[in-house]
């Protein structure tokens, strides 16, 4: 099954997404983590992307495109993937209708996470991550048990992304507004589009979630 969480930044995708991995073998597919990696390992790719990534802008149709139609090239995919951050452009999403045509595959749903957008801001300002195993953290709403300490692995270390700043923050749901909104739209007309609240907990939210995709499957 191929799926796509569509929402601005903070509206807790890639959570889900780690959820559906966890459930079903779907592979997270975030455009977003692979960039970042790409930064760390220090590639050209990486080094080009990091300046438009710091601005909250986003990166060109092309680059994006060729990371998805290599990552969906490898054999893990094979159980489905849950697109997380992409497509954020009416281009990528063509992009992927076609990816998807040409591996004899399709699209099964648009999951689109609806949150308020000044909760949005004060859900990515306080959120970090443990820096050995990625768990993810808020300073107000989800802290560690012990402070300081990650709950599931024991480290002390944390980190936080460079582009989680209130500015960029804002800058992002610009962004979102103006290039990705427009593709509610668009899945809107092709019938595979599912809204969902995103204000809820976690937990609601993923029964949401799992709601659409037994719709979906039945
Ligand atoms: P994310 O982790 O999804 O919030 O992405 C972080 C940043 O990576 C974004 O602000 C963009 O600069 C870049 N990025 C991630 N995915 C895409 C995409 N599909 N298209 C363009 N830029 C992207």
């Amino acid at each position: 099954m191929n799926l796509i969480l569509l929402g601005p930044p903070g509206a807790g995708k890639g959570t889900q997404a780690k959820i559906l991995e966890e459930q079903h073998g779907f592979k997270q597919l975030s455009t977003g983590d692979m960039l970042r990696a790409a930064v760390t390992a220090g590639t050209a790719q990486g080094l080009r992307a990091k300046t438009i990534m710091d601005r909250g802008d986003l990166v060109s149709d092309d680059v994006i495109i060729a990371i998805v139609d290599e990552r969906l090239s490898k054999p893990d995919v094979s159980k489905g993937v849950v697109f997380d951050g992409f497509p954020r452009t009416p281009a990528q999403a063509d992009a992927l209708d076609k990816m998807l045509a040409a591996r004899g595959q399709k699209l099964d749903a648009v999951i689109e996470i609806k949150v308020d957008d000044e909760a949005l801001v004060k859900r990515i300002v306080g959120r970090f991550t443990c820096a050995k195993c990625g768990q993810g953290y808020h300073s107000e709403f989800a802290k560690p048990k012990k402070t300081g300490i990650c709950d599931v692995c024991g480290s002390t270390e944390f980190t936080r992304r460079v582009d989680d700043t209130e500015k960029t923050v804002r800058d992002r749901l610009q962004v979102y507004n103006k290039q990705t909104a427009p593709l509610v739209a668009y899945y809107h007309g092709q019938g595979n589009l599912h809204v969902i609240d995103g204000m809820a907990d976690i937990a609601d939210v993923t029964r949401e979630v799992e709601a659409v995709i037994s719709r979906v499957k039945a």
